[in-house]
């Protein structure tokens, strides 16, 4: 399957944005705390929405889901805009006529459809609740074994080879260390090679992913190891000529928020996986 991205100019980029939470902490708590049901990068990009209008960040819902919960969207509001997932048939044009469908394809369209709380009146609504993440509901949803740690390397915090992983019994942090290990193996970089990350990682670009997707997982669940995580990006962007946003390429933040979403969802309970889109 192929991904294409269409981006408008006023929106910003995956790396853009990956840049903005690397850089202000919080951010990444705020966003999960209001927009849970939604990826990551919506969450982002429905955050900074929310700042540049100065509203009220709260639920979201598009405006007939907004009255199916016995509220409406006031007079005058202008929606926020969201990126969204569109199926296209391909075709193949160099085949005869009648022969068109090749499969299918998946694009990324920007739609503004969404409302936030505040843009709304009516009744009230249920608070929300920030949905709990379980380690071992989150293994088994994405298929990866967690083994006894075997390394005899003092240093190493967690490894990963193929479909397993192994963190460190006195690991410093052992959610940080259990999120960048799930991520190498979310991205497919064990299918490449095995990791063993020591306290001092290497720089190279599959650790900047697996440490970025540490990060968004870290801060937005609260728990410890995102200062760490953020501290290593920084090191990452600030490199030699000084701050360079270019650092981490575009289809890397592709690939972290996406890795991020995947072991977010999978550690939530099966009521709480709801579909981003459905409404
Ligand atoms: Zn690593």
């Amino acid at each position: 399957m192929e991904r294409h991205t269409r981006q408008s100019a006023d929106i910003p980029k995956w790396s853009a944005l990956l840049v903005e939470a690397v850089n202000k902490p919080g951010l990444i708590m705020k966003a999960y705390s209001n927009f849970h049901s939604y990826s990551l990068g919506n969450q982002l990009l429905a955050l900074v929405q929310c700042q540049m209008r100065g509203l009220q960040p709260g639920p979201i819902n598009t405006f007939p889901k907004w009255q199916e919960l016995g509220r409406h969207v006031k007079r005058g509001e202008r929606a926020l805009m969201l990126c969204m997932p569109i199926t296209c048939k391909r075709r193949d044009e160099t085949t005869d006529e009648g022969a068109d469908c090749k499969g299918t394809f998946t694009s990324f369209v920007y739609k503004a459809r969404w409302f936030v709380l505040t843009q709304t009146e009516g009744e009230d609504l249920q608070p929300q609740v920030t949905p709990d993440w379980d380690a071992k509901r989150a293994l088994a949803a994405l298929a990866i074994d967690l083994i006894p740690f075997d390394s005899t390397d003092g240093n190493c915090q967690g490894f990963a080879r193929k479909r397993q992983i192994a963190i460190n019994p006195v690991a410093q942090l052992p959610h940080k260390t259990l999120f960048h290990e799930l991520a190498h193996v979310v991205i497919g970089h064990t299918t490449e090679a095995d990791f063993a990350d020591t306290e001092k990682t290497p720089r190279n670009l599959r650790e900047v992913e697996a440490e970025a997707v540490a990060l968004l997982c870290c801060e937005s669940l609260e728990l410890e190891g995102a200062d760490y995580c953020r501290g290593y990006l920084q090191n990452w962007l600030y490199q030699g000529v000084g701050f360079d946003a270019s650092a981490i390429p575009e289809k890397s933040a592709q690939k972290i928020f996406r890795a991020a979403d995947q072991i977010l969802r999978a550690g939530r309970s099966t009521s709480e996986r709801s579909a981003e889109y459905a409404n």
